[in-house]
């Protein structure tokens, strides 16, 4: 680690060295224990959760007799047993939760660490079955009829969500007013006394359990053309009313849009629940939360909204839906390539603009992520802060902007790119190269966490010979300068058209590229604008900051009113 810079607490960098991150000890540590199944036992009492979970793992290494788990640190742990023949209590070492008013209001305290210990090491490949009991208080939140859980990871004991993928069945006993909505399908739910219990069961492994609780009304339908069945909960309460017939088809829409574009969702059924937080959405395996602002009337169709809440409502629920693609169908591997979960989700909510409300709308999108990312804050642009690839790291306190504005927006224009490279205007599916790329990504890493450069390997098997810029049939280039680097070219052009009789055209000027490092490559496309339809006509590529010449004489069956590159945001450009 270093450090410089002695103003403002220093300017503190830590890495690996190359020849360790080259020979993967840079990489995040492996895990002890690989859980297969999860058996959750949970019942609510105000705001207190009482738990039995009981998980079934393989060691994936010899002797362990030390194994961590992660649970939330208001959930105290307060028995530990192995199940066998006869069954044997562990042992528990778990932080004590600090008591009183300053822990009840503070975030600090005992930490999520826990961890049980065997008598015997365990042997690698031999399962066995733990069940771990505990309990806790203020671990939901929210007000009356709308809750949720402050700790979604952790609110039961498990060794490590997203990259273990495990089969889940929860049991869940709740006042009977309330409604509960877990990931997977619900196989029963029945009264007891003042109580509900409902059984839910994921047999198709996945990354996180999670749920959502509250007062709701459910709208259900299922959609013709994917087959799946959605359900839309929503607070009947909330202000102005619930978008419900809203929230229902840009549920289906997305679900459509994703299925020709990425392939089938990975599950049959899909809820979508209005969750307390009004400013942000979540997706869980087959659950999407929606953010209260998105849902109610009285914001999303507010016309006092600001422009930038209306686009935030108008595709947050895109956005969440797509994640049932990118980051659950197919995860990622590690923070350096989370802009394969959240720039594919990204680009997932431009391109429902595209179908939903047309080109337009889709190429206006790629503006504002544009100016997103060319942002310049108090200190430094998002677009300098540093590459895609180090993710929420970019995030500092004088780049507050960056790592979102990377991650998401950057993240999203480069598969926008890809798009518009593989595009095959005329055709009848112009986007056929493209959704074959996308198919095959999904299909080939499905349930598994997919790096960078695994996704560069497939796009280079769908790559067409205009994008083979370097000439090495790779998309090494590409990658080395949207992903891992930081360069934005500014693009320019001097083409005119000039009439030259019998419906033939001179096409003449320079197409220019500045703000680049030599080497740079760009296939910037030119498009004719005949006024009522703007057309692609070619491409010219540049390597470099350079400027190009072009002359030609074309047949054209009318004339076009001027001469555009670029004219489809097809390139990031300042
Ligand atoms: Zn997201």
């Amino acid at each position: 680690m270093i450090s410089f810079d002695r103003r403002d607490s220093g300017f503190w960098y830590l890495s690996a060295r190359a020849p360790e991150a080259v020979e993967g000890r840079g990489k995040p540590g492996q895990p002890l224990a690989d859980a297969e199944h999860y058996e959750i036992e949970t019942t609510f009492d105000g705001r207190e959760i009482l738990g039995r979970t009981t998980i079934t793992l393989t060691p994936l290494v010899d002797g362990i007799r030390v194994l961590p788990v992660n649970i939330f640190r208001k959930l105290t742990v307060h028995s530990a047993v192995l199940e066998d023949d006869r069954p044997i209590e562990l042992g528990v070492i778990q932080e004590e939760l600090e008591q009183g008013w300053v822990a009840q209001w503070s975030d600090e305290g005992a930490d999520a660490d826990a961890a049980i210990v065997f008598p015997e090491p365990l042997v690698r490949g031999s399962s066995v079955r733990v069940r771990i009991g505990y309990e806790g208080r203020d671990v939901l939140e929210g007000r009356s009829g709308s809750y949720s859980v402050r700790a979604r990871e952790s609110w039961y004991p498990n060794l490590g969500t997203f990259s273990d993928l495990a089969t889940y069945e929860m049991t869940f006993r709740f006042p009977r007013r309330d409604q509960l909505v877990a990931v997977g399908t619900q196989v029963r739910e029945e009264t007891d006394g003042n109580q509900t219990v409902a059984v839910w069961r994921s047999d198709t492994p996945i990354r996180v359990a999670g749920f959502n609780y509250g007062r709701f009304e459910r709208l259900s339908r299922t959609d013709e053309d994917t087959g799946l069945e959605f359900n839309v909960y929503t607070n009947p309460r909330e202000l102005g009313g619930a978008r419900v017939e809203d929230t229902m088809a840009d549920a289906q829409n997305a679900s459509r849009v994703a299925t020709v574009f990425f392939g089938p969702a990975p599950y049959t059924q899909l809820s979508v629940t209005q969750q307390v937080e009004w400013n942000f959405g979540q997706s869980w395996p087959s659950l999407v939360f929606l953010p209260t602002s998105a849902v109610s009337s009285a914001i999303a169709l507010s016309p006092d909204a600001s422009p930038g809440l209306r686009e935030f409502t108008k595709t947050v629920g895109w956005h969440e839906m797509a994640h049932q693609w990118w980051g659950h169908l197919v995860g990622w591997a590690s923070y350096r390539d989370q802009w394969l979960s959240e720039g594919f989700a990204e680009f997932t909510a431009g391109l429902m603009l595209e179908f939903t409300e047309g080109p337009e709308e889709y190429d206006a999108f790629w503006d504002r992520r544009r100016s997103e990312i060319l942002d310049r804050g108090r200190y430094v642009a998002n677009h300098e802060a540093g590459a895609m690839t180090q993710g929420f790291r970019l995030g500092t306190r004088r780049s507050a902007g960056a790592a979102r504005a990377m991650i998401y927006a950057k993240g999203g224009y480069v598969v926008h790119m890809l798009r518009m490279m593989m595009r095959a205007d005329g055709q009848p599916n112009p986007d056929e190269a493209f959704q074959a790329m996308m198919h095959d990504f999904t299909s080939n890493w499905a349930g598994r966490s997919p790096s960078t450069d695994d996704f560069q390997a497939v796009a280079e098997r769908h790559m067409s010979p205009a994008m083979d810029l370097a000439g090495d049939g790779t998309l090494d280039y590409f990658f080395e300068q949207w992903i891992r680097g930081t360069d934005i070219p500014t693009l320019s052009s001097t083409l005119e058209v000039t009439d030259l009789g019998d419906g033939r055209y001179r096409i003449s000027g320079n197409v220019s590229q500045e703000d680049v490092s030599e080497g740079f490559r760009t296939l910037v496309p030119i498009y004719l604008d005949f006024g009522d339809n703007v057309v692609k006509f070619g491409a010219v590529a540049l390597s470099g900051p350079t400027s190009q010449a072009l002359n030609g004489q074309f047949p054209l069956p009318r004339s076009p009113r001027r001469v555009l590159v670029n004219a489809m945001h097809d390139v990031l450009a300042r």
